[in-house]
């Protein structure tokens, strides 16, 4: 008994059967009741006028009427409860199945779910409440599916960016060993550009695998931005200048005192700027602008470079991401510097934000950072 109470579908019945006998004890109690108190004045003219024609007392004769009527109840509550019973069997059973089944779909699928089908869905029922029970069991499968498709791709990324400056290194140290390039210092400088390549990339991916986990130690303290933007803007200089790009500066206020971690605002700059040199051909520009929107700094760096392709947009923040693989795997580029700095700003409190008007338009990146307070 213990294990059928456990079970929702007997409990609907249960209850179901309950309210029908409750309501026929009910009825019965109240019928027998009120007709063994009450008979109108009417009747009783009437009982006595029949008791005299047969020649018996009143007594008597209400005694066999009362006898007939409670009969007559009786059948009528029995006939009654029978169909209440009938009815409310069928109406538990439907409502049990239609809460059911819905339910057993979703212990299927979560199993399913548990040993590796990540693309498991289940129908989602007509009902307010299950449909949203059923929705919500479909948006987490959905996100399971996302995190393992990622981790798929992750690692087949990680495994591809590493496969080419090895294949470099491998090449070089084969045409060591069969005399084709000569141990100087051309090859070993070649060799030595692979393995800063490898490093970087290491620390990269270190570095996103930080960020991503939110494990990201941020020192923050109030500072000025605009000698940080100049500081970067000097370490980029030969860069710059190799390019022959002109930058241009635009500063609102002389000063622009925020809220974050310094040296993780450099790094951050150290892409934006850096990937504006990268991506814009000689002679163009770089425009480095500083504003104050309300609570937040907001820094922009445009160029007038390659730009990027609507379609593209966004998609440039996610890890691994380049617009053009070929072109970029060339300038050494891995597509984790966007993910690591838009983690760098949204933990600073900040967001980064990408717009061109398409290929050979330029592109404009914007971050925001909090004001200082004081
Ligand atoms: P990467 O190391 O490849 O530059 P990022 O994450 O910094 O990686 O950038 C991702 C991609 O976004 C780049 O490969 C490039 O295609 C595109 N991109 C970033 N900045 C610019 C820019 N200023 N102009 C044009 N394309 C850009």
């Amino acid at each position: 008994m213990g294990g059928i109470l456990r079970q929702l579908r007997w409990r609907i019945v249960i209850a179901n059967m309950t309210v029908v006998v409750v309501g026929v004890v009910l009825l019965l109690l109240a019928a027998f009741a009120i007709t063994n108190r009450v008979t109108p004045a009417s009747v009783q003219a009437q009982l006595a006028a029949l008791a005299d024609a047969d020649g018996g007392t009143v007594a008597a004769a209400t005694a066999d009427v009362l006898t007939s009527f409670q009969k007559s109840i009786l059948t009528a509550v029995f006939l009654a409860a029978l169909g209440a019973i009938i009815a409310g069997l069928a109406t538990s059973f439907l409502l049990a199945r239609e809460i059911l089944r819905p339910l057993d779909e979703i212990a299927t699928s979560s199993q399913r779910i548990a040993r590796g089908h990540y693309n498991e869905r289940v129908a989602v029922p007509p009902s307010d409440e299950l449909a949203l029970v059923a929705d919500n069991f479909n948006q987490m499968a959905e996100s399971l599916e996302r995190v393992e498709q990622q981790r798929v791709a992750l690692i087949g990324n990680v495994s591809h960016e590493l496969r080419t400056p090895l294949a470099g290194l491998n090449g070089y140290l084969e045409g060591l060993m069969d005399g084709v390039f000569a141990p100087d210092e051309e090859t070993f400088a070649l060799m030595d550009k692979e393995v800063r390549r490898l490093r970087r990339l290491v620390d990269d991916l270190q570095a996103l695998s930080r960020v991503e986990a939110g494990q990201i130690s941020l020192r923050p303290a109030v500072f000025d931005l605009i000698p940080l933007i100049e500081r970067v803007l000097a370490q980029l200089r030969a860069q710059l200048e190799a390019q022959n790009l002109t930058i241009h500066k635009a500063f609102d206020l002389p000063t622009t005192a925020v809220y974050a971690d310094e040296d993780r605002t450099a790094q951050v700059l150290t892409n934006l700027v850096g990937n504006a040199i990268r991506y814009t051909a000689e002679g163009g520009a770089v425009f480095v602008s500083v504003k104050q929107e309300a609570s937040m700094a907001q820094v922009s760096i445009r160029d007038t470079g390659i730009g990027i392709p609507p379609d593209a947009l966004p998609y440039i923040f996610e890890r691994f991401y380049r617009v053009d693989s070929s072109r970029t795997r060339w300038s050494g580029g891995s597509g984790i510097g966007l993910t690591i700095s838009r983690h760098l700003v949204w933990a600073m409190g900040g967001e980064v934000t990408a717009v061109s008007s398409g290929v050979g338009s330029g592109s404009t990146f914007t971050f925001t950072l909090p004001l200082s307070k004081s």
